[in-house]
């Protein structure tokens, strides 16, 4: 197996060495996509930017068919052709598309969800995933859907597939059309409603016709690497699904 998205140094937000990561994914048996995360729009720009001529510089030796070298995307609506310049400048094996930021807002700050019902603030953040994904034809997998549920300031952050359906539909149908994979990220799936919930959503994808997923950990540290992939395994094939990983921007089968 491949764990697909995992953050190391160059994250800001991450300690991870990646001699650590790859050690430890030896001890795993599995193969690791590394996908330090580079959100262009982020209000605070000492954050979340990287340099990614550096990445490839200190990394490049650490390459090979075990070892991939990707990149977390924050997609946002005002930074579409500078994105497209850095995937297109450099040689990933990956590219993640994720929304961390809605209209402006990091869903993880509380100011998001300031005089918002828990729908009006998930609708906000579906409306945006899908006007992302039809932009970004250039990256490979859609990250974390569920990436809102981590944070919310609701009682009950949990996405209910029958409460955002039209909504999920037209991000899962988006994600068809455009050829892409969507990623199952493992972080949340330890909880068996969170499980539960998002196999409705990719049950959903796969009836739709979608084909393929990543899976990934989004570990910070080493011992997050590989979490909960027996879960996500079981998840994957109760939705008749393929697990794939890209490497030069290529799905290639896991087994
Ligand atoms: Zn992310
Ligand atoms: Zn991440």
């Amino acid at each position: 197996m491949f764990d697909t998205h995992l953050h190391t140094t160059f994250s800001t937000d991450s300690q991870m060495n990646i001699e650590n990561a790859i050690e430890r994914a030896k001890d795993l048996n599995t193969g690791i996509v590394i996908t330090d995360h580079m959100d262009l729009n982020y209000p605070d720009k000492e954050k979340f930017i990287f340099d990614i001529d550096e990445y490839f510089n200190q990394y490049g030796k650490y390459r090979n068919d075990q070892v991939l070298l990707g990149l977390e995307m924050g997609m946002a609506t005002d930074y579409i052709e500078e994105n497209r310049e850095i995937e297109k400048k450099y040689d990933f094996d990956y590219v993640i598309g994720s929304v961390h930021m809605v209209d402006h807002v990091d869903v993880y700050q509380k100011e998001f969800y300031e005089g918002k019902t828990k729908k009006q603030a998930y609708e906000q953040y579906f409306r945006y995933i899908l006007e992302c994904v039809k932009s970004y034809h250039f990256v490979d997998s859609i990250g974390h859907i569920d990436y809102i549920a981590r944070y919310a300031r609701f009682s009950d952050t949990e996405i209910y597939y029958k409460e955002f359906s039209d909504s999920i539909d037209e991000i899962l149908k988006e994600i068809i059309n455009k050829g892409k994979a969507i990623e199952l990220n493992t972080r949340r799936i330890g909880n068996k409603t969170s499980a539960q919930e998002l196999v409705n959503i990719y049950k959903r994808y796969a009836e739709l016709g979608g084909k393929i997923i990543t899976i990934g950990s989004d570990a910070h540290n080493v011992e997050s690497i590989g979490e909960h992939f027996h879960i996500a395994r079981e998840m994957v094939d109760l939705c008749g699904l393929k697990m794939v990983y890209y490497n030069q921007r290529k799905p290639e089968y896991s087994k």
